[in-house]
């Protein structure tokens, strides 16, 4: 999920596009706040790289108030003695302290400079400890206008979560805000008024009663984590516990529903959750974090692919909140909140993309992720007839690919049209085998990685064998799609692609009435269709798998 349409709603699409086709004619401009927040290669944040945080946060519910501190862990990439991380304007920064003493620093937006006594020397481990507290951004529309959520639940209780994809963690914690750089591992302590429960990601380390009638929950990261992963969830929680035998062995599955929600949790992960897991280990390897486990965690907000922690607001109920994304109906017959958020521990945890910019490898896979999972149930024709569906949603407004350093992501397209063009990858590499050695091969040597753009692109061309660069460029980096145009010229049947990437040669299946599907490699220069006997009048393209424009002239 992400900060705006990422999971689009039918009614989320009206909206953006209303929005959108409102701030159409103004062309984008970027600040310098945005490439602080975005950039991810400012010397100031590759001089280090993030090892271990430990968040120490009190949540005071009733005034909307933080406090605590943050510990940075991290090795010198460079010689420096200066350094950026990132904290929210509106929170208090107190003080930041090394070595026992207090560093001086100062403040550009949601930027903090920190500068060090002497030399830090490449190679060299070290830490440093921020201290803060404020009223962090109260979430508008958690998950995608995110911030810190406060609500209550049926029964009165406090219930607390934390949602800023997109937005940063910086929002709620200070932190290296981008998603370049992952911590290998963070404890996460967060203390809440007593009776209140805690469920963080990883696994619970700790319980302590603080003397101050709050209690501390200790949850322990072990593996790699994006920042805006790191979660907090406060509420009346109960606890069920089970377990799923899978490609690494044991793996345990924790869920955490409101303590009212027990029997209709049981019931709806027990039908979901290992039927989901054993679709995704056989189309993408094992679970990428066996050793932190896997879990739900019920929110008030939607959902979100908190790792290790998946956040779960889908009321308990089948579909996109029962609603079908891809109007079909494949898409009523299994909790879409489980399917997809949990899709993304493969493509956004695992492998995750280094600038917001290409949240494409989350969402486009993780979108494409649903209609395997129902391949793997109800066969391969429902899940390409949910692919084709799902082309409901498409706007074709702007590229799906945002703009680089800025911390800005592109068009909502990401969901649909990316799934539809990874099924378009599917069809033309027509070796349903090989692809599933892709995808799976993608996240074994990406493992626990953030990747750019070329690097996925780069690794599926090799794999195939086949270079499908420009494909990829046509659907992710521009706007529009492409269209085959067929003409009778000098006599001849003749066909081209019309796009906006030079050489843009996507093999496409094409037959006569009643024939064969043959692939065709047109190129952007009419050439003979070799199809015998293939006229304007009896030329089929399968537009079922291509989501492509056609024309006969
Ligand atoms: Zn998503």
């Amino acid at each position: 999920m992400k900060q705006t349409g990422l999971l689009f709603s039918i009614l989320l699409v009206l909206i953006v596009t209303t929005a959108k086709a409102q701030l159409g004619a103004k062309k984008e401009t970027f600040t310098r706040a945005d490439t602080l927040r975005g950039s991810i290669t400012s010397p100031l944040r590759t001089c280090y790289d993030i090892n271990y945080y430990h968040l120490d946060v009190k949540f005071d519910i009733d005034n909307k108030f933080i406090s605590g501190n943050v510990l940075f862990k991290f090795t010198a990439e460079t010689d420096f003695t200066k350094l950026q991380f990132d904290l929210f304007s509106n929170l208090k920064l107190e003080k930041v302290v090394y070595k026992g003493k207090e560093l001086p620093y100062t403040r550009e937006f949601n930027a903090v400079f920190v500068t060090f006594p002497q030399t830090i020397s490449k190679g060299s481990k070290d830490q440093f400890t921020v201290y803060y507290s404020g009223n962090p951004v109260v979430a508008k529309r958690a998950p995608w206008d995110g911030g810190i959520e406060y609500n209550v639940d049926s029964l009165g209780h406090k219930w607390v979560s934390t949602a800023c994809q997109g937005m940063g963690a910086s929002v709620w914690w200070p932190t290296k805000d981008q998603q370049a750089d992952e911590a290998d591992s963070a404890l996460i302590s967060i203390s809440v008024p007593k009776g209140l429960k805690d469920v963080s990601n990883g696994r619970l380390r700790k319980v302590t009663q603080l003397k101050d009638g709050y209690t501390r929950f200790d949850w322990f990261v072990s593996q790699p984590i994006n920042n805006y992963n790191i979660e907090a969830n406060i509420g009346d929680y109960a606890h069920i516990t089970d377990t799923y035998m899978g490609e690494k062995g044991k793996l345990t599955l924790d869920y955490w529903p409101l303590s009212y929600n027990v029997a209709k949790a049981k019931k709806q992960f027990g039908a979901n959750v290992k039927p989901m897991l054993k679709a995704f280990e056989h189309w993408f390897g094992p679970y990428p974090f066996y050793e932190d486990g896997y879990k739900l965690i019920e929110t008030h907000h939607l959902g979100m692919e908190h790792q290790s922690g998946v956040a779960y607001g889908n009321h308990y109920g089948n579909g996109y909140l029962a609603r079908d994304l891809s109007g079909t109906g494949h898409g009523l017959k299994w909790d879409f909140i489980v399917v997809h958020e949990s899709g993304h521990e493969w493509f956004g945890n695992n492998i995750t993309s280094k600038d917001l910019a290409d949240m494409w490898i989350h969402e486009s896979f993780t979108n494409y992720s649903e209609s395997l999972f129902i391949e793997s149930i109800w066969g391969k024709q429902a899940g390409q007839e949910y692919v084709h569906g799902t082309r409901l949603g498409i706007q074709n407004d702007e590229p799906i690919v945002g703009t680089y350093g800025v911390n800005k992501e592109g068009s909502g397209d990401m969901y649909p049209k990316g799934g539809n063009l990874l099924n378009m990858i599917r069809t033309i590499i027509n070796d349903d085998e090989k692809w599933r050695e892709i995808l799976r091969g993608l996240n074994k040597t990406f493992y626990h990685q953030t990747v750019t753009y070329e690097q996925i692109v780069n690794y599926i061309n090799q794999q195939s064998g086949k270079n499908l660069t420009p494909v990829f460029d046509q659907y992710l980096k521009c706007k529009n799609i492409p269209t085959l145009e067929f003409m009778t010229l000098g006599g001849k049947f003749m066909c081209r692609w019309i796009a906006d990437v030079q050489g843009f040669n996507m093999p496409v299946k094409v037959k006569i009435k009643g024939g064969e599907y043959k692939y065709l490699t047109p190129k952007t220069r009419f050439a003979p269709v070799n199809i015998e006997g293939a006229t304007k009048d009896n030329i089929e393209v399968d537009t079922f798998n291509y989501y492509i424009g056609v024309l006969i002239d």
